[in-house]
């Protein structure tokens, strides 16, 4: 039996106790970003030397500086810049440039359907994998997975009413049955394709993760996953800004990491 993502030698949660001063937040589709940057009143800020296609927005909620950044566009398919690969590459800007104490990943996901997701559900990570490292060879099978840690927030997920569940990140939209075998493995309720990468680079810049995923199609409901998605995705974006809106409020209102 694979063992699963709370495998006793992974911690998944994250213990930090200092004052939460800036926040990052990172989103892969500016359609997913763009209605938060309405709500918080947040400005553009100009590009980062050598990836303009990295775009920043700030602002000041309350007591909190808050740094978001959107994957941007390909400049030769002008799609969004969705994936792992442009997601560690905005991560590590975002620390680097920000400075975070904390980074939310928020964006939409595809839901399992037997774990209970319903479209536009929102979602709160309770872990964080891969589902298409697949490295069968000793410890590289776990370090191919990830499993980083994450935000435990038992508060947010009350008071909020999201769903907890497993992220697992992947480079495809769809779903083969290889992909699917791993995310039956670590219990994962939602499938996305950057919360992992992330989660990585927090986590090896020592900064605490958290992703917030609205639920725009099901994985395990037979249909053309790209059609569902563009259908449901003014609502799932809709609903995950009010959520990540309220979480924002909260960080600037002085909330601390343990009582989140
Ligand atoms: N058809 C869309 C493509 C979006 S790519 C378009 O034309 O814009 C999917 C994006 O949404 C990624 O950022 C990913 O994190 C998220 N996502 C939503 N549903 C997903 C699913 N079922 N599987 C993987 N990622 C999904």
């Amino acid at each position: 039996m694979e063992p699963a993502v709370a495998h006793a030698r992974y911690s998944t949660t994250v213990n930090y106790s200092g004052p939460i001063e800036r926040v990052g937040l990172q989103i892969a589709m500016k359609a997913e970003a763009q209605p938060l940057i309405e709500a918080l009143g947040l400005h553009y800020y100009s590009a980062i030397d050598r990836l303009p296609h990295l775009l920043f927005a700030s602002g000041r909620v309350g007591q909190i500086e808050l740094h978001i950044v959107i994957h941007g566009q390909d400049n030769r398919f002008l799609v969004d810049r969705v994936g792992t690969e442009n997601a560690t590459l905005a991560a590590f800007k975002l620390i680097e440039h920000c400075q975070p104490n904390m980074i939310i990943n928020a964006g939409t996901a595809g839901g399992f359907q037997n774990k209970g997701a319903e479209i536009g559900d929102v979602y709160l990570s309770s872990g964080v994998v891969f589902h298409d490292h697949r490295i069968p060879l000793g410890n590289f099978r776990e370090y191919g997975r990830g499993a980083f840690p994450v935000i435990n927030a038992p508060q947010l997920l009350h008071d909020l009413s999201l769903k907890s569940g497993v992220v697992s990140t992947g480079n495809s939209l769809d779903l083969v049955a290889a992909d699917l075998e791993n995310m039956v493995a670590t219990g994962a309720a939602v499938k996305d394709m950057e919360a992992a990468a992330i989660a990585q680079v927090a986590y090896d810049q020592q900064v605490p993760f958290m992703a917030v995923k609205s639920v725009t199609d099901l994985v395990d409901s037979p249909c053309d996953v790209g059609e569902v998605f563009l259908k449901n995705l003014s609502l799932a974006s809709g609903n995950l800004a009010n959520r990540v809106n309220e979480l924002i409020v909260r960080l600037g209102n002085g909330v601390r990491l343990e009582n989140l």
